[in-house]
Order: structure tokens, then C-alpha cells, then sequence
């Protein structure tokens, strides 16, 4: 995917707001190779998801081997905990990644090939607090990126325990509708009738609509567990609604699963999915650790930010321009811009050879905030005009004191966009 130069504002505001909320909420990042072998995804995502079955990218290397883009980051995330001993850690461990993913799917708006992931997950707590705590990391950094109302919907699956009644309830419903359903979801019948609750076709939605819903199979433990995270989201003052069409896409979830929904983003509405997977860590091979988490992907949220109307300036914008004219005043250009830039001030000078008048322009248009005019006469006086773009108003300012007047300006800015969120 390309994300050119214009975009990356946005790109960069959202990952530094994700990487701050994180860290507040004592999160550290890991990171992990991009294709990881098939079979990790195979298991970990499960076999009879459409991740798996439609939508991975899988090569064979020089040996024969078979791997895999990373489709998500959570099967990765345990593989790497497993491979690092880092199971019996100080739990809870607490980890978030911010990485590309590749699946096979019809591109649309807020649906690409290749997309981006800011993940969260959280290790070794089984208790409803913990599934509490993602869910308000997650609202958290949607407020603080401006998608104030996207709404949460959560539901529980239930476990283990649970699971084979419901599975049978479900096989009982839609076996009546064996005829009307869509081909995948005949098949879907015998391998993972809960897979047919999160079909797309209308067809297969409608007949959904009127099957057992998990809630009502939940065991007495599961129960407790999704009535304590409803208190614990009431208490964080965090709207939710109990949605019980939501089941995730993904094999590996067990009791509370969630989304974010944004509104006036399309049909790929979705921002943020996730939920519980106790099971996981066990099924790749490591002990049985209990774990939560969830993904937002960053393009969707880019689209919810425009649709509330939140925009982000570029910081390439310059504090100053130096139009040269002249060898010499060029050399002097280059100088105090380079002693500006080394004080952590943005400045930019003449680096093509340009006339002062296409200077001038350049400055325009790159919306330098102040230019300064270097020619002979101003060397010699060590004295130039300084003109403030935003209103046109000059100034004279000696040469000596540029940085002390840059350094107070960036500073200035600097706070100001700081209390006032410019
Ligand atoms: P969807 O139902 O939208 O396909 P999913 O259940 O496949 O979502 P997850 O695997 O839970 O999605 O991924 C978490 C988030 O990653 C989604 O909520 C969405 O914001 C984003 N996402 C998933 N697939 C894509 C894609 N192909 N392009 C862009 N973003 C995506
Ligand atoms: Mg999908």
C-alpha cells in the first residue's frame, strides 16, 4: 500500500496517540516478523475461518517450506511468547504492536490487501477487569483521535464448556435451512455452524437473525463473566449495547468478544474487534494462559477521523525560508540553517539554485511561516527583513539573533499546540 507524503500526517498523529494511550496504560510494544510458517495461522486463526480458507497470502520458500503474510498479529504475538520463555513472566503481560497485514479480499473503501493494525493484548488474566481495561484503552484512544461516538457493541461466546450445546442448538435451527442457505454456509453446518452467523449474504443474515443466541447458552461461570464486565464498563462510564450478532471472525475466541463501530464510514464500519481467547496459548503450544485483546485498523479510522471532521496539519511546514541571492548569501543561507536545524528548529533554504522570485514563491507554497531576505547588502549589514507570512508584516532582525528569535518562536508554538490542540 502506498501512503504518500501528504497522508503520513495522519498516519503518524494516529500511531503516536496509540503508542501514548498505550504507555499510559502500562503497555509495551513488541515486534515480530512479517510471514511467520502457515501452519502457525492455520492453527492459531483457525482452519475453518475465512482468514485461513479465502484470504491468506502464502509462499513456499527455497526449501520447500510453506509461510505466510501475517494475516493479524495475535497468533505471532503468542508464538513469540512461547519461543521466548516469556510464559511465566510477572503477569498480566501487557503488549501492543502496531504492524502491516496482508489478506486476500476484494478491495473497497476501509477494505485493502494490505492494511495496518494497532493491536493490543493482554496476557495471564482471566478475570472480567482485565477484558474491562482493553475495552477502555481502546475508547480511550478513539476519543482522544476525535471518533467520540463510535459505538461498542459487545457479546459473549461463551467457552469450552458452553460451546458444544450451543453448537448443537445451532446445528438444530439451521438444519431446517439447509436448502436456502449459501453454498459456504451448507458446508460451514458441519465444520462451524457458528461461522454462519457472520456470513454477509443477506440471505444467510435473515435466516441468522432467528437462531439461539449464545447469551441465552452461556454456563453459569461465563454468565458471571459477561454480567461483572457490564458492571466494570458501567463503572468506567464506557456506552455499550449487547449485540448478540457479534461472533469475530477469528477461531480463537472464547467468552467476550467487542467492536467499535464508526458511523459514516461505509459498509466496512468495523474499526476495532476484539475480545477474550483463553484457549489460544494452549493450542499453540505453551501453557494455559488466559488472554485478551483486540486490532483497530488505521485506515478505518483514518476515514471515521474525516467523517467527524478531525483534521491533521502537516509539521513539514518550515518556521523559516532563507531567499538567497548571491553566492556568498547563499553560503550564508546554508549556514544559519543548518545551526537552526541542529537547535531543533524546522528552517529550509535555497537547495536548487532557484531566482529570488521563484524563491519567494517556493516559500509560498510550501507555507514557510516566516522568510528572511539574504542578498549582499544584508551580509554586509549582518542585518536583513524577516517577514511574518501569516500577515505580511517586516521586521529587521541581525543574523546574530536568529536563533535566540527561532528558539523562543518554536517554543511558543510549541505549547500552544499543545494547550490548544493546534
Ligand atoms: P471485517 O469483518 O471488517 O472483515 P475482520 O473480522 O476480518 O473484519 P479482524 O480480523 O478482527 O477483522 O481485524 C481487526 C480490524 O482490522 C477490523 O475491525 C478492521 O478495522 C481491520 N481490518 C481487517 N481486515 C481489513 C482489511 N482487509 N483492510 C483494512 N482493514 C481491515
Ligand atoms: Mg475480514
Amino acid at each position: 500500500m502506498d501512503i504518500l507524503p501528504e497522508e503520513t500526517p495522519v498516519w503518524q498523529y494516529i500511531e503516536k496517540t496509540a503508542r501514548s494511550v498505550a504507555g499510559r496504560f502500562g503497555f509495551s510494544e513488541i515486534r515480530f516478523p512479517t510471514f511467520e510458517s502457515t501452519e502457525l495461522f492455520a492453527r492459531g486463526v483457525g482452519d475453518t475461518t475465512d482468514v485461513v480458507q479465502k484470504e491468506m497470502y502464502t509462499f513456499t520458500d527455497r526449501e520447500g517450506r510453506s509461510f505466510t503474510l501475517r494475516p493479524e498479529g495475535t497468533a505471532s504475538v503468542v508464538r513469540s511468547l512461547i519461543e521466548n520463555g516469556r510464559c511465566s513472566d510477572t503477569m498480566p503481560l501487557r503488549l501492543y504492536y502496531l504492524i502491516n497485514c496482508f489478506r486476500y479480499e476484494k478491495p473497497q473503501a476501509g477494505r485493502s490487501r494490505e492494511f495496518f493494525q494497532f493491536g493490543t493484548e493482554v496476557f495471564g488474566s482471566a478475570s472480567p477487569l482485565t477484558d474491562a481495561t482493553i475495552i477502555s484503552l481502546a475508547h480511550t484512544l478513539l476519543s482522544e483521535l476525535g471518533i467520540g461516538q463510535g459505538s461498542l457493541h459487545i457479546n459473549s461466546i461463551g467457552c469450552p464448556a458452553c460451546r458444544p450445546a450451543y453448537r448443537e442448538a445451532l446445528k438444530g435451527y439451521f438444519s431446517a435451512y439447509t436448502d436456502t442457505l449459501c453454498e459456504t454456509c451448507r458446508s460451514r453446518l458441519e465444520t462451524n455452524p457458528m461461522r454462519i452467523l457472520d456470513c454477509k449474504s443477506p440471505v444467510c443474515r435473515e435466516i441468522a437473525a432467528g437462531a439461539p443466541k449464545t447469551i441465552d447458552h452461556l454456563c453459569p461461570d461465563c454468565a458471571d463473566h459477561f454480567a461483572a464486565l457490564k458492571t466494570y464498563l458501567t463503572a468506567e462510564k464506557i456506552p455499550f449495547t449487547v449485540d448478540t450478532s457479534i461472533v469475530r471472525g477469528l477461531d480463537y475466541y472464547t467468552r467476550t468478544v467487542f467492536e467499535f463501530i464508526a458511523e459514516g464510514i461505509g459498509a466496512q464500519s468495523t474499526v476495532c474487534g476484539g475480545g477474550r481467547y483463553d484457549g489460544l496459548v494452549r493450542e499453540l503450544g505453551g501453557p494455559a494462559l488466559p488472554a485478551c485483546g483486540f486490532a483497530m485498523g488505521i485506515t478505518r479510522l483514518i476515514l471515521a477521523m474525516e467523517a467527524s471532521g478531525v483534521k491533521i496539519e502537516s509539521d513539514a511546514r518550515p518556521l523559516l525560508y532563507i531567499a538567497s541571492m548571491g553566492e556568498a548569501a547563499k553560503a550564508k543561507a546554508l549556514e544559519i540553517v543548518a545551526a537552526l536545524r541542529r537547535r531543533g528548529i524546522s528552517a529550509d533554504c535555497d537547495i536548487v539554485g532557484r531566482s529570488l522570485k521563484a524563491q519567494m514563491k517556493y516559500a509560498d507554497k510550501i507555507a514557510a511561516r516566516y522568510t528572511l531576505l539574504l542578498g549582499d547588502n544584508e551580509l554586509a549589514a549582518g542585518r536583513a527583513g524577516l517577514r511574518r507570512m501569516a500577515d505580511s508584516t517586516q521586521t529587521e532582525i541581525a543574523l546574530d539573533d536568529l536563533a535566540e528569535f527561532f528558539t523562543a518562536e518554536a517554543a511558543y508554538r510549541s505549547e500552544a499546540s499543545r494547550t490548544e490542540g493546534l
